[in-house]
Formats: structure tokens, C-alpha cells, sequence
């Protein structure tokens, strides 16, 4: 609908569109209008204040037209998470694991684990409420099988080599090598830009410089470490730490051999290189033939980049291309997943022995409140009514 937004005095401040999304189809399930207007600073602050004159009205929180999305059933913890990331992603790999968890795929995945759970839960309080002629003889069996089955999915899911969360947010590529490799010179040529300083003094770069690349779809956080050699200048001591750090916590490494030196190459560096480090000589305009196992370029030239890109976007590709089954992609997922199986590792423990039920049936609750806690939908209330649903008792 056309409107026109009218101050105190009259004037017409601003006019555009309103869209009214009645509840409970609305984003929140609440009343929605949307105002389109003028997105100038002076019209958006006249209108501000316009509405704010009105009876009511304040502006929203951060968050807060999600948070009342979450509060009245629309979304779970996940989706709004998902929802999150797809506004912060960068790059297409990105965009695409927000979608699917916005859609709902891991949170569905975590409910179908809670409800298998709480299935498993009924059973064994019926046979702790029940006495055994009213039970089916095999329950506890089928209980125990049940949770084995779901503690092994969970343990499947968890050990995915972070990829989820790596891929949120980016992939750490470590460029090590000795100084005056080039390193600068290639990560600027990588860049595009020029984002590292580059210099001929050898030591120049003593602090970690970042880069964000789109690298096929994946982010990529490109850092220049500092020249790795023994020194006794203080300052460049801490930049050649930082740098052994920065390769040690980095998923990929891209390791720059001089080719002004070749073949003596630094012992330092081949000492970092292992499965996830790809080996580069460069200058190889100075006349350089590099061996199989090393990507001969020329920062300076560009010579061998469009190769090394492919080798680096390949790398990344392989080790972080989603699977069908959707990742989980924050620590928090992972400590309530954890959580989870050590819930289920006491469970199982127990019922081998044939422990008490009722702390068995505790471990149980435990878990399944773990569960729910990921996606913020914990009620017990459900599980009488799976034991109801599922059970003739009394019969
Ligand atoms: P870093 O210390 O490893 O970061 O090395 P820099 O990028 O600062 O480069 C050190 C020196 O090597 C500079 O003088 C660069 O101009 C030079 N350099 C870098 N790449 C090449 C290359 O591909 N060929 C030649 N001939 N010189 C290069």
C-alpha cells in the first residue's frame, strides 16, 4: 500500500510503501508492517522520529525480530545461527553451508537424534515404572541398541576435521619460508593488491600480515609469517615465533622455498612441511628448473601463479567441500555434542553391568537435554507422551 508519513505539523516527511504481513505468517509470527522509504540519512532520521512519536514504538535490538522469530516456534537455535552466517558470508561455500543450515537441515538432524532418544528414554522408565510382566521382554536390549546407534551417528558427525566451522570461518593458509623467499612479493601477487610490505632487506616483515580471499568459492585468510631464521634482534625473535605458531595453527600451509638459492634449500622450512603443505620455489625467472613436488613460480613475473592458485584452490576444495550431511559449524554445537557422548558412554557402561536404571535413565535425560540445548527446544513433557504414544499400558 502507498503512504505517505506526516509529522506533527503536517509536512509530508517521507512517502513509499507499506507491507502489512499479518500474524502468524509473518517472519516472527508477529504483526509485521515493513516500511520501503527513502534510504537517505536525513529522510531515514525524519522517519525515525516520526514513528517514534508514536505510541509503542522503539527501535528493535540487535537480533531482536530473530530472537522473537526463535520465541514463537519459527526458527530454532540453528536456523537463526544459519540465518547469521548467511549474512556475514563472503564467499559462495560460505553462503551455501548458511543456507542449508537455515533451512533447517542440522537442526532437523539434531531433532531426529533427540526424538530417537526419547524414544529410547520411554522405554527404559517403562521399565523402571513397570512391572516386568507388563513389559515386552527384549526393551532394555532394544533401548541399549538404540542409543549405541545414535552415539555412533554422533560420533560420525564430530569427527569431520572441523570443516563446518573451518569453512565459516576460513581457511588459514600459513605462508612459511626462509627470508627473502619472496613471500611478500607472492602474497601481494595472490592479493592483487598490494597488501604486505615488501622489501629487500631480509627481516622486514617481522608481524603477521592477513589477506581474505575467494579461492573457488572458499575463504581463504592468506598470512605472511615472518622469515623463518634464527636472529638476534629481539623484535624479529617474536615475529619468527608467531610464525612457527601461525603454521602449526594454520589448515594449509604454503611453503616458499628462494630459488635464488636452489637446490640448498632451508632446512627450517622443509622441517615445517608435511600432507598439508604445498611446496613452491620461487624466482624461478632467475633460471631456476624446479622438481616434481614443488610449484616453480616467479613473483615477480607471475609466471607459475595461475598454477599455484589452481594447486592452492584445489587443496582447499578437497579438504573442505561440504558433504551431504550438514556440518556442524560452532563450538558451541560441538561442546553440547560431546556433552552428549559422554552422557551415552555412561549409559552404556552402566547397562553392561546392569546398573541402577534410574541413573541410566538420568545419563539418558542428560544427553537428550544436551541435544536440545543446540537447537533451544528442551521439554520433558515430551516424553510422556511418547511413552503414551507408543505403549498399550495397563493392558
Ligand atoms: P620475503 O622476505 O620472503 O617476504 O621476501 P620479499 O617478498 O620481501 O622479497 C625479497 C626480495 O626478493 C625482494 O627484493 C623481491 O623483489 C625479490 N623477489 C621476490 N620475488 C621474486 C621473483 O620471483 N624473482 C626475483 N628475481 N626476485 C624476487
Amino acid at each position: 500500500m502507498r503512504v505517505r508519513l506526516t509529522d506533527d505539523s503536517g509536512e509530508v516527511v517521507d512517502d513509499g510503501l507499506a507491507l502489512w504481513f499479518p500474524a502468524p505468517n509473518s517472519f516472527t509470527g508477529e504483526d509485521v508492517v515493513e516500511l520501503h522509504l527513502h534510504g537517505g540519512t536525513a529522510a531515514i532520521t525524519a522517519a525515525t522520529r516520526v514513528l517514534a512519536a508514536l505510541p509503542g514504538h522503539r527501535l528493535a535490538e540487535p537480533g531482536e525480530f530473530t530472537r522473537r522469530a526463535f520465541e514463537n516456534a519459527k526458527l530454532d537455535l540453528t536456523e537463526a545461527e544459519g540465518l547469521a552466517d548467511l549474512v556475514d558470508a563472503e564467499t559462495d561455500a560460505q553462503r551455501r553451508q548458511a543456507r542449508r543450515q537455515m533451512a533447517g537441515e542440522l537442526g532437523d538432524l539434531y531433532e531426529q537424534w533427540r526424538a530417537a532418544l526419547l524414544s529410547a528414554l520411554a522405554h527404559f522408565e517403562a521399565e523402571i515404572d513397570f512391572a516386568e510382566e507388563d513389559i515386552p521382554p527384549d526393551l532394555h536390549a532394544r533401548a541399549v541398541g538404540e542409543v549405541r546407534a545414535i552415539s555412533t551417528a554422533v560420533a560420525a558427525h564430530l569427527d569431520d576435521k572441523r570443516r563446518g566451522e573451518i569453512l565459516r570461518g576460513g581457511v588459514s593458509v600459513a605462508i612459511v619460508g626462509p627470508p627473502n623467499a619472496g613471500k611478500s612479493s607472492l602474497l601481494n601477487r595472490l592479493a592483487g593488491r598490494d597488501a604486505a610490505i615488501v622489501s629487500a632487506t631480509a627481516g622486514t616483515t617481522r608481524d603477521v600480515i592477513e589477506v581474505h580471499l575467494d579461492l573457488g568459492g572458499f575463504p581463504v585468510i592468506l598470512a605472511d609469517t615472518a622469515g623463518l631464521r634464527v636472529s638476534g634482534d629481539d623484535i624479529e625473535q617474536e615475529g619468527v615465533r608467531r610464525a612457527k605458531r601461525r603454521a602449526d595453527e594454520a589448515d594449509l600451509k604454503l611453503a616458499v622455498f628462494d630459488g635464488a638459492t636452489w637446490p640448498n634449500l632451508d632446512p627450517t622450512t622443509l622441517a615445517l612441511c608435511d600432507d598439508d603443505t604445498i611446496r613452491v620455489v620461487n624466482k624461478i625467472d632467475l633460471g631456476v628448473a624446479s622438481d616434481a613436488g614443488f610449484i616453480g613460480v616467479s613473483a615477480l613475473s607471475g609466471a607459475g601463479l595461475d598454477a599455484l592458485e589452481a594447486a592452492l584452490s584445489s587443496a582447499v576444495a578437497q579438504r573442505f567441500q561440504p558433504s551431504a550431511a550438514p556440518a556442524l559449524t560452532r563450538a558451541r554445537h560441538r561442546a553440547a555434542l560431546e556433552e552428549c557422548q559422554a552422557s551415552f558412554a555412561r549409559f552404556l557402561a552402566a547397562s553392561e553391568k546392569k546398573g541402577a536404571p534410574e541413573l541410566a535413565a538420568e545419563d539418558l535425560r542428560l544427553a537428550a537435554r544436551a541435544l536440545g540445548r543446540i537447537t533451544g527446544r528442551v521439554d520433558v513433557e515430551e516424553i510422556l507422551g511418547v511413552i503414551f504414544a507408543e505403549f498399550c499400558i495397563g493392558k
